[in-house]
């Protein structure tokens, strides 16, 4: 659905305008007025306006992606804000497509066709923006993990050539028991009981493209993956999404597919192994591809539909001549799942939570940074990407096409659901201990009286899920808050918990996530100006956020900073 952007000249004088008068109240502002600006009753009203119903629950190449773009930009542009992109706009175009598809297959086993059934055995995604695309008797190798982690000298490919062929891989990240107590997982290889981005599935499918692989077929199981078969089965019946950008193609094998565990057990036996004992032999330095002397025929027919959609971003600019250009980023993301046109009654799901909380708090804080007396010596950064419930392909976008240089941008700090019940002592940082960043937010935590804590459910892989995670990907250290923190002051101990359960389980990318009566903004005031100090102190100060060693991210940050100048 393509759409008529906005006429932006005119924002951009506007802007201007602005940027002069905020110029001038700065000079005599003092700095606690930045501060002041981050109040609960402006992060209500920016959430009452982006969840309302007029905005149609956010959904890319909708009216409401319209009216949410125009809000963002309108916001940016009052508080005197430079536009983001350097061609004078505020937004950056993610062209989308949109897919529906109907996969056939079967496996070839000694002689024996075994027909698969879509979508109750398995599910097959082809993402090329295709009408049609074939796998024709692909030989089927069972790779194990799949992993290529040089920094814990682990292969699970040793130099064997798949090429055109069909990876069968398994879940999670290889479980290696520590040796000094084999009832637990090693902490010092793929992060213990924490998720690393190598048990991810995402990550899965990009091994295989990148080592040229025909098609993928991942294993469910539960535990690992971190949700029932029904989940992934709902996920590959609806309308996906895809980057329709050049090379995207190549980014993908033709087709990925998930299998049940059932279905995956009964292959196996037919070619002659035992899924326990394969699944053993995985978890080993020492795994090799094993052929399974099976082949994989796949067929998916797609019905495809194009959608124009924006990344929304803005600027401000930093006051050191020299290091105005590098950056500090923050990002929320700006689309919800729009309607739901099978429901009876309310049908529009608001995302008040998800994520009108995340922006309210970054328009909260991209204000408050206009207040300061004299702007920070580096610029700042705010971006909403789109699409981010559709695998983050707006911050995908924007990583590979970036506006500012990613080898000069310090930080992202990533705002998705916020804290809405109260004042709490304990922030929650998803990913905490990966990057030195967090050594700069227990400093800014502690001038609060407050502490932060980890994620409580590493396993889960929270930190891989959200947009931040396309830049730390590429280097740029990242802070991701997505919790609503614990020790909640005045409250039991498992208060925190309790409303987390209970939002997930009602209103998590459903019609109930509104704007609520019972909300405390208390707590998410706090945590803005605990964000808003943590990158700020990282806009002034003399060092640069790096990823610790032995994360996934240090050797890409080594090479991302080779292109600094
Ligand atoms: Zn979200």
């Amino acid at each position: 659905m393509m759409r008529v952007a906005r006429p932006l000249a005119i924002l951009v004088c506007v802007a201007a305008g602005a940027a002069l008068v905020s110029a001038r109240q700065r000079e005599t502002a003092p700095p606690e007025r930045a501060v002041s600006a981050i109040t609960a009753n402006g992060i209500l009203a920016h959430v009452k306006a982006l969840a309302a119903d007029d905005m149609e629950g956010r959904a890319p190449g909708t009216s409401g992606e319209e009216r949410t773009v125009a809000y963002l930009v309108d916001q940016f542009t009052r508080l005197g804000l430079k536009p983001g992109n350097p061609d004078g706009t505020f937004v950056q175009r993610v062209p989308l497509m949109a897919f529906t598809g109907r996969p056939e297959g079967w496996f070839d086993v000694k002689g024996r066709r075994m027909p698969l059934a879509f979508p109750d055995d398995g599910i097959a995604v082809a993402r090329q923006g295709l009408a049609e695309v074939s796998v024709a008797n692909s030989e089927m190798v069972f790779v194990g993990y799949g992993v290529v982690a040089p920094e814990l000298g682990w292969d699970d490919f040793k130099g064997v050539d798949v090429r055109g062929k069909t990876l069968v891989m398994l879940v999670g990240d290889p479980p290696v028991p520590d040796a000094r107590d084999p009832s637990k997982l090693d902490p010092a290889i793929f992060g213990g009981a924490a998720m690393t981005y190598y048990g991810r599935w995402t990550y899965k499918y990009e091994i295989a493209a990148k080592k040229g692989a025909a098609a993928v077929i991942l294993i469910h199981e539960t535990g690992p993956a971190g949700y029932p078969y029904d989940v992934v089965k709902a996920g590959g019946a609806r309308e996906n999404f895809g980057l329709d950008v050049a090379g995207e193609a190549d980014r993908h094998a033709r087709v990925d597919m998930w299998i049940t565990l059932d279905r995956a057990k009964s292959l196996l036996s037919a070619c002659g192994f035992d899924f326990d004992t394969l699944k053993s032999r995985a978890v080993s330095r020492q795994f090799a591809p094993v052929p399974l002397g099976a082949t994989a025929s796949v067929t998916v027919k797609n019905t495809i539909r194009k959608i124009a959609s924006r990344n929304v971003i803005a600027r401000l600019e930093g006051s050191d001549p020299v290091l105005r250009h590098e950056f500090v980023m923050y990002s929320a993301h700006w689309d919800g799942f729009g309607r739901n046109t099978a429901l009876t009654g309310d049908q529009i799901l608001n995302g008040a939570l998800d994520n009108g909380s995340g922006m309210a708090m970054m328009l909260a804080m991209a204000e408050a940074f206009t207040k300061l007396p004299v702007p920070p010596k580096r610029s700042i950064l705010f971006l909403a990407p789109t699409a981010e419930e559709s695998l983050m392909l707006g911050a995908r976008h924007y990583a590979s096409h970036p506006l500012w240089p990613l080898e000069r941008t310090l930080a992202d700090i990533n705002m998705d659901i916020m804290n809405f019940w109260g004042r709490t002592r304990a922030i929650v940082s998803i990913g905490y201990g990966l990057s030195t960043l967090d050594e700069v937010l227990a400093a800014e935590a502690a001038r609060q009286d407050r502490i932060v804590l980890p994620d409580p459910e590493p396993e889960k892989g929270y930190f891989y899920r959200s947009d931040h995670f396309e830049l730390a990907k590429l280097g740029v250290p990242a802070l991701h808050f997505l919790h609503p923190g614990a020790e909640y002051r005045g409250k039991p101990a498992d208060y925190g918990q309790k409303m987390r359960d209970q939002y997930t389980t009602q209103a998590y990318h459903k019609v109930a996530d509104e704007v609520r009566d019972d909300w405390d903004l208390g707590g998410a005031v706090e945590d803005g100006v605990l964000l808003f100090r943590t990158g700020l102190s990282v806009a002034q100060g003399a060092a640069w956020p790096e990823w610790k060693p032995g994360t996934e991210f240090k050797s890409v940050q080594q090479e991302l900073w080779k292109r600094r100048k």
